[in-house]
């Protein structure tokens, strides 16, 4: 059977479909969804059978990360007590991630999946709550992670190694008014990096200068791969802008970073898929986890950076594919699922402006009340959660109804995340 649901859905055709966000977009059914979505989460998790994890990807935190994005959005933030259940999500996640027994300490650094994830979204609900000492303190649990990171972090990937506590530096600085995480940490955590890509690339010979391992597989997609990790270092300080200069990154970094970034332009295939690893790739899925589905922030990221148009035009066959084929049957998650797909035409749509994006991820919105999807689709194994269940799906519903802000969690490619000087 095929990975993916046939689409159903016309091209865009402005005469037919309109111009104005307001009639692509059917904001009533989102609503809608949005508040059946939520009712089912508040229920389900409280079952005695829900199966409880801590993290963001598929645990409590995720959940608690959801409601924080309804709080801040203007269409929803009154509909629901949106702080308060974030606060109790998160509460819940620090007493299972207490409850387990003594982790490895690069746990402290994990983001998606560990302990420094669970204290950047803590310390942004404690900040909105108005508990400003306790949101300090929990970032300076956050910052713990920073030592792990020089040290004894295995891994450089989004889920648990320096790529993710990254994602989770930039977004505190995004979502607080104090940019709290200097950008001296953010250059040091890059530094390692790019010295363990390098040496990586090296020592088993690889065309392009960075390359990286996790479980001894060279990812190439963004929740273990290559693609995340270079975005992460595109959204560094070093490439703040001084004139037509970039201000604080050598000859030799901005070469490394540059070349294997265009790399990314010699795999594409003719579909404008990514093989899921560099050497041995058996398949090429159309995920956010893996293939182009992910590694469209990258190039949407490359293009706003170097302002090249061969990076915008490896995006947009990217979301070409998507649209052929992003309707996964795996479910309505962000990680690999419809809504993930989905959100990758809102990147495209706030990246060129064009409605045609709009509309499609409103198709992919669609999508998700048909009795085809319905029936069809596969229940994830943790059906409420933020990266494969009804949290995600929620986030990305919120974004269509805010498109000129939406963003992937944690992968934003507009907004500064470092401090000006
Ligand atoms: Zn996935």
């Amino acid at each position: 059977m095929s990975r993916f649901f046939d689409n159903p859905y016309d091209e865009y055709n402005e005469s037919i479909h309109g111009t104005e966000t307001t009639t692509i977009v059917n904001k009533d059914l989102v609503v809608q969804l949005v508040k059946d979505f939520t009712a089912t989460i508040l229920t389900e998790t409280k079952k005695s059978n829900y199966k409880l994890r801590d993290d963001l990807y598929v645990g409590e935190a995720g959940i608690a990360f959801m409601f924080w994005k309804l709080s801040r959005s203007r269409e929803f933030k009154h509909l629901f007590p949106c702080l308060e259940h974030a606060s109790s999500y998160i509460q819940r996640a620090y007493e299972i991630s207490e409850s387990k027994p003594s982790e490895d300490s690069s746990s402290i650094a994990a983001f998606l999946c560990g302990k420094s994830g669970i204290n950047a979204v803590s310390a942004v609900i404690s900040h909105d709550l108005g508990n400003h000492d306790e949101s300090r303190r929990l970032i300076a649990d956050f910052l713990k992670g920073h030592v792990i990171c020089n040290d004894n972090c295995k891994a450089d990937e989004m889920l648990v190694g320096r790529a993710g506590y990254l994602s989770g530096a930039y977004w505190l600085n995004q979502s607080l008014p104090t940019k709290p995480i200097k950008n001296e940490v953010i250059q040091d955590v890059c530094q390692t990096i790019i010295k363990r890509g390098r040496g990586y690339s090296r020592a088993r010979r690889y065309p392009l200068p960075l390359m990286y391992a996790y479980h001894e597989s060279d990812y190439l997609g963004a929740a273990h791969g290559l693609c995340a990790i270079l975005h992460m270092l595109l959204e560094s300080p070093w490439f703040m802008k001084i004139g037509c200069e970039f201000n604080n990154i050598s000859v030799t970094k901005l070469n490394d970073i540059k070349a294997s970034v265009e790399h990314f332009l010699l795999i594409q295939d003719a579909d404008g898929n990514f093989p899921t690893k560099y050497y041995n790739s058996n398949k090429k899925l159309i995920h956010w986890c893996h293939g182009c589905a992910g590694v469209i922030y990258l190039l949407a990221k490359a293009y706003l950076i170097f302002n090249e148009d061969k990076y915008l035009e490896a995006a947009r066959k990217c979301a070409d594919l998507i649209w052929g084929q992003g309707l996964l049957r795996k479910g309505p998650g962000i990680c690999h699922g419809v809504a993930g797909n989905g959100y990758a035409f809102l990147l495209m749509f706030r990246l060129t402006r064009e409605n045609k994006y709009l509309y499609r991820a409103a198709k992919f919105m669609e999508f998700l009340t048909t009795d085809t999807f319905k029936n069809g689709a596969r229940k994830p194994d943790r059906p409420y959660s933020l990266y494969e269940g009804l949290a995600g799906t929620v986030c990305f519903l919120v974004d269509l109804l805010q498109p000129s802000v939406a963003h992937f969690p944690f992968m934003d490619v507009f907004d500064v995340k470092y401090n000006e000087i």
